[in-house]
């Protein structure tokens, strides 16, 4: 029953209704019994098509009896939408956690592996206790991925978490689990059963607004490089438009080939970009984008001599966060703060990939339309608008121009004060953390008590945008601020007009903008929304063009002088469309920005996936036997392939991989002069063999020498793939740079990428021979070994 189109979906919503009246007469243990019922039916050969008006009518009566709560047509529409792997657009306040009860029980059925996903701690929690009791009641078992707070974190139980039926959890938890589960040495602590469906809540925010900084997780720190310092000297001696150019967005910055020459002169060296200088290279484009990207109280600020990174959507501080690859050390060394000490990436992934390993995948937001698109091109998800279950009867109106900042923040204060008189609650959304102080500002100064919502806890921030609809209420937020929690209208709101929402700017696309609207007239109340903007506004600067910029200044010398010039502008159409246009310009790059986000990490990823699938075949293997063969294969081809080999050469060799106390064996001493002979061959593999079967034999346990064998095998594979992980890292960085001339960067990252995968393969190789013989086995009392690596 492959179902796409949404008359389909309500004619299968009319039949779950119909069935209503037979589940409705059922006692409590005959509901429950259906669990038990349906399980059976999967198990004989039934599909969950089969169920899905059966389970569908079964948690609407449970949901009634349970939560109190009974689903509407519209949200079993929703939650059908849902089954067959869509994006629901269901209005905010529709009641999405609701509709998501049906459809992650269906699945729930099939046993571990469903994921209910949200954006943030407070709602996988609140969600997954609340709602959860549904499930539980049903007979599924049901857990929460997230830990209520950091201290808790190592109290999560990770076994039980993913052994249940259905996990509410957030994007990154599900991510940064997985990425330690493919770092376990032993199948035991690897806890993700299944990737089977996830339900991604307010997907849009996960996998659009979230979706360009891959999850990372970063491990010991690096050696610490005094290159930072020394570069940002040479940056500060470079000319613009002479060594460097920067793209008309001001977005991108590159060195120009004069530039190149020039830094090599100054360095006395002649092949910057020669690999035997990538470091020093490296450096030098951190520093350049550190000095002209990033922006002081733009971009990031200076707190008690640290760098704190503020966030490009919402502008709130994002401390503990730190911009990857060495960019924060280049901006710390800018701004003269102790440099810290850099980490190396030991595992990183995008959400894209993540969430593409899901056998099925679906969403729901009030906001997807928009970007309908690329909802289909990167997850070949469709969207799918779900009608309201009482028509909107918010006002949406269009948006007021101005010239200025200045005239239009003071033209939406007159609209907050003639609101505030009678009472109205309104709620004012800022682009920024300072755009919002700055209005909180001026309402204090008009003597108009209000909430301040910026850089707070996402709980707390839920328990102050809950009374944003309470009479006389004026809420000054930011534009993420409480997202997934309801603005209810208090008692005689709705005879005002219900809420009123203004927006301060639009924001950096339609979507969130439209989120901000949807904040007011939830299930059919009265609202109203609009935006005040100017072409002064953030969006115009960056992405107006030349063409706006100039028709500002010269309205400007127009109306300087008279009074028209705080007015609002309604005759230009220019004018009226300029923020739009901006907006789809600023658009187009996030959209382009994550496809080359996804773009890089499909090299990435093609190589995880093999390295992850050998580390499993590893981690359940039982004779490691090939391995060690192919090791020891390996490292005697590289020797007789080398180009020179002394004995000295080759007394380091043993001395570093196989004993610290190693002689050379006669065989080997003996045919070292004639190294490309089978006698040479034969003799130096024999010594590696000897060496091993000598290793070996202090281990008397068969079970616990396999042990031992698997564990050195996943060491040397954890340790050459961090490395490479780290190197991509780095070398993503690297070529981003070569803007210029006939450097495709993309095309350079996967030529080297492929290499240094090849080199890795080689290393691993090696490593295990290395681990295999140096390991330190320390015998312990009960019988057991442990293993300390060189
Ligand atoms: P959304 O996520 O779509 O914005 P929520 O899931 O937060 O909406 O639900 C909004 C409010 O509506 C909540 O208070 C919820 O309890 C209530 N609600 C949802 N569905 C129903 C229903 N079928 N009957 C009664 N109340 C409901
Ligand atoms: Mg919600």
């Amino acid at each position: 029953m492959k179902a796409k189109n949404e008359k389909h979906y309500f004619s299968i919503a009319r039949k779950i209704v119909d069935q209503a009246p037979r589940y409705q007469k059922m006692s409590d243990d005959e509901l429950k019994q259906q669990t038990t019922i349906m399980r059976k039916d999967l198990a004989s050969g039934k599909n969950l098509d089969d169920l899905l008006i059966p389970a569908f009518a079964t948690v609407c009566e449970a949901d009634r009896r349970v939560l109190g709560m009974e689903p509407y047509f519209n949200q079993i529409v929703g939650a059908v939408a849902l089954y067959f792997n869509n994006v629901a657009e269901m209005k905010t306040g529709e009641g999405k956690t609701l509709t998501a009860t049906m459809t992650m029980y269906l699945y729930g059925l099939t046993g571990p592996g469903n994921f209910l996903i949200t954006s943030n701690t407070y709602l996988a929690l609140r969600d997954g206790k609340d709602i959860g009791r549904v499930y539980s009641w049903l007979g599924l078992t049901v857990d929460v991925g997230v830990a209520t707070s950091e201290f808790e974190e190592s109290a999560r139980d990770k076994e039980k978490i993913y052994q249940a039926d259905i996990v509410y959890t957030t994007n990154s938890a599900l991510g940064f689990d997985y990425l330690f589960d493919n770092l376990a040495s032993d199948t035991e602590e690897q806890y993700i059963k299944e990737f089977n469906f996830a339900l991604i809540d307010e997907i849009d925010a996960v996998l659009l607004d979230m979706a360009q900084t891959p999850l990372l997780i970063s491990g010991a720190p690096r050696v610490q490089s005094n290159l930072y310092t020394s570069s940002d000297r040479m940056i500060q001696s470079l000319q613009k438009d002479i060594d460097f150019e920067q793209s008309d967005d001001l977005k991108r910055i590159w060195f120009t080939t004069s530039g190149i020459e020039h830094i090599e002169e100054k360095l006395g060296i002649t092949n910057l970009l020669g690999a035997e200088w990538t470091s020093v290279y490296r450096h030098l484009l951190l520093a350049l984008r550190a000095n002209y990207l990033f922006l002081l109280n733009r971009d990031y600020v200076v707190e008690n001599q640290q760098l704190v990174l503020l966030d490009k959507v919402n502008g709130r501080k994002l401390t503990g966060t730190k911009l990857q690859a060495g960019l924060h050390q280049a901006i710390e060394a800018k701004e003269h703060l102790e440099v810290s000490l850099e980490t190396r990436a030991m595992a990183s992934v995008t959400y894209q990939n993540l969430f593409r390993m899901f056998k099925h995948l679906s969403g729901m937001t009030g906001t997807a339309s928009t970007d309908k698109h690329e909802f289909f091109e990167t997850y070949g998800l469709d969207v799918i608008k779900i009608p309201t279950h009482k028509p909107i009867a918010r006002i949406d109106h269009p948006d007021e121009v101005y010239l200025s900042n200045q005239a239009k923040i003071f033209a939406s204060l007159e609209a907050v004060k003639e609101a505030h008189a009678i009472g109205r609650p309104i709620l004012i959304e800022t682009g920024s953390v300072s755009m919002s102080e700055l209005y909180s500002h001026i309402l204090l100064r008009e003597g108009m008590s209000h909430t301040l919502l910026n850089a707070m806890s996402v709980a707390k921030e839920a328990s102050i945008i809950k009374l944003a609809g309470q009479k006389n209420a004026i809420t000054v937020a930011t534009s993420m601020a409480g997202r997934g929690t309801d603005i209810k209208l208090g008692p005689g709101v709705e005879e005002l007009g219900g809420l009123l929402v203004i927006g301060t700017e639009r924001m950096a696309n339609v979507r969130v903008d439209n989120q901000l609207r949807g904040r007011s007239g939830r299930q059919g109340s009265p609202g109203e929304s609009i935006f005040y903007v100017s072409l002064e506004d953030k969006l115009v600067l960056e992405n107006g063009g030349k063409r706006i910029n100039r028709f500002r200044s010269k309205l400007a010398k127009k109306l300087s002088g008279t009074n028209k010039l705080n007015e609002k502008l309604s005759e230009s159409r220019l004018a009226l469309k300029a923020v739009t246009k901006a907006q789809n310009v600023q658009k187009n790059q996030e959209i382009m920005e994550r496809f080359q986000t996804l773009e890089y990490d499909q090299v990435l990823k093609s190589q995880r996936d093999t390295l992850y699938k050998t580390r499993n075949k590893v981690l359940e293997a039982n004779d490691y036997r090939k391995v060690i063969d192919q090791s020891v294969l390996s490292v005697t081809l590289d020797m007789i392939t080398k180009q020179t080999l002394t004995e000295e050469e080759l007394s380091d060799f043993y001395y570093n991989n196989v004993a610290y106390g190693f002689k050379i064996p006669r065989a080997v001493l003996e045919t070292l002069k004639n190294r490309r002979s089978s006698e040479f061959y034969q003799a130096f593999k024999e010594s590696l063999q000897d060496a091993i079967a000598d290793k070996l034999a202090s281990i008397n346990d068969d079970s616990q020498r396999i042990y031992y064998e698997r564990l050195v095998i996943l060491k040397a594979l954890d340790t050459m793939w961090i490395e490479q992980v780290d190197h991509l890292q780095q070398l993503k960085s690297v070529v981003s740079g070569r803007n210029w001339g006939q450097h495709n960067p993309f095309f350079e990252y996967q030529r080297e990428a492929i290499k240094s995968f090849d080199l890795m393969t080689k290393a691993i190789l090696k490593q295990i021979l290395k681990n295999l013989l140096l390991a330190d086995l320390i015998k312990n009392e009960d019988g057991t070994i442990d293993v300390v690596f060189p």
